[in-house]
């Protein structure tokens, strides 16, 4: 007799919100989920698969703890934006924003290393992956945030800095994509770095599960940071083209 296990497919709930008219979205539509970086079996305890509702077995000391099914995780965050028009608008490169943000803030005086210092704080290590916020991967003794919380306090680094009450946050930037405010555009970003860290990055399963945080391997969110930084750094040397290469592909 054959036995049939049905899965309840995991949800991620979409989050929706609008800034200076201009709509983002961020959802489960990305179309190439990333591997699990995370060692869910850490303390190599188990022998079934960590994803419920898989009776895989996996050996007790593949780390991983995931079947050969569910080495990649199964969702992807992906950011949508529309106009205020309601037409779909392509979301400008990384490297092309920073840039944007970078010549904006030095014709006026507005030093931009504090926000990216901010939305480091706020979001590395604070976005669980993929698989634990779908709810594919539970924990005993932890209860995963919501996406939509996520939001609510990274929208707040970038409201500090970039004020719906201050003119200068809806000056529109030139992207290789097309005008955006700038008040989109620093929303965009940290929509952006909240995604990576979800879809790529292993730092909240150290931190919050695994209670070491330096047991982290991948960068995920700070991919974008990381080029606003080597583009800060006083190199002495051209690395405005080169420092592309820290962003994600
Ligand atoms: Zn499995």
């Amino acid at each position: 007799m054959k036995i049939y296990i049905i899965t309840i497919k995991s949800m991620i709930n979409k989050v929706s919100y609008v800034v200076a008219n201009w709509e983002l979205t961020i959802s489960n539509k990305g179309e190439k989920p990333h591997k699990n970086p995370n060692k869910l079996d850490w303390n190599q305890n188990s022998r079934r698969c960590f994803i419920n509702g898989c009776s895989n077995k996996v050996y007790k000391t593949k780390m991983s703890g995931l079947c050969k099914d569910h080495e990649y995780h199964q969702f992807d965050l992906l950011l949508s934006l529309l106009d205020p028009s309601g037409v779909n608008h392509s979301i400008p490169a990384h490297h092309d924003m920073i840039n944007c943000l970078m010549d904006w803030s030095s014709t006026r005086n507005f030093p931009l290393s504090p926000f990216f210092e901010k939305l480091s704080f706020a979001i590395l290590g604070n976005v669980p992956d993929i698989s634990s916020l779908s709810g594919e991967v539970t924990y005993e003794k932890y209860k995963v945030k919501e996406l939509n919380e996520i939001f609510e306090s990274s929208k707040k680094v970038v409201e500090q800095f970039f004020p719906e009450s201050n003119n200068s946050s809806f000056q529109p930037l030139s992207t290789k994509k097309g005008d955006i405010p700038v008040i989109v555009l620093a929303h965009v970003l940290m929509s952006l770095i909240v995604c990576e860290e979800a879809n790529r990055g292993d730092r909240w399963h150290c931190r919050t599960i695994r209670k070491d945080e330096s047991k982290t391997t991948q960068l995920g969110g700070a991919m974008p940071i990381v080029y606003f930084a080597a583009r800060s750094f006083n190199w002495g040397v051209e690395m405005k083209n080169v420092a592309r290469n820290f962003t994600p592909n």
